[in-house]
């Protein structure tokens, strides 16, 4: 593989796509798929016997910048919690969570009951 681009992220999830692809196709033989994974293969290959090596690491780069975007969206999901604060609860280490600029703020543990105060 001297000179070669080899495999890279891009690669080894074209791979398992090709591998999906093919697993599809056992239980339904469609030629549209049939096709795309053919594709798919060839391209992947393609990129590995490839001397264009800085070509093949741009795409790998904008393959892996699309892959963040959609992850960080999901992620962004569940970290919408830039609202609140979250507090334990000094008696039963319970997790509270607590809308955030409020100011020092009495909160009572919805667990065992106790009550401290905090600064949100
Ligand atoms: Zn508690």
């Amino acid at each position: 593989m001297t000179g070669r681009y080899g495999v890279d992220g891009l690669s080894k999830f074209m791979m398992g796509a090709v591998f999906t692809g093919l697993i599809i196709s056992l239980f339904w033989n469609n030629w549209v798929l049939n096709l795309i994974v053919w594709v798919l293969l060839i391209w992947t290959y393609f990129r590995m016997f490839s001397r264009n090596i800085q070509k093949r690491y741009q795409e790998n780069v904008k393959f892996y910048n699309l892959k963040n975007k959609i992850l960080g969206k999901t992620g962004r999901a569940s970290s919408t919690d830039k609202a609140h604060k979250v507090f334990l609860c000094p008696d039963c280490k319970q997790k509270i969570r607590v809308p955030k600029g409020k100011g020092k703020i009495a909160i009572t543990c919805p667990k065992c009951r106790k009550e401290f105060i905090k600064r949100t």
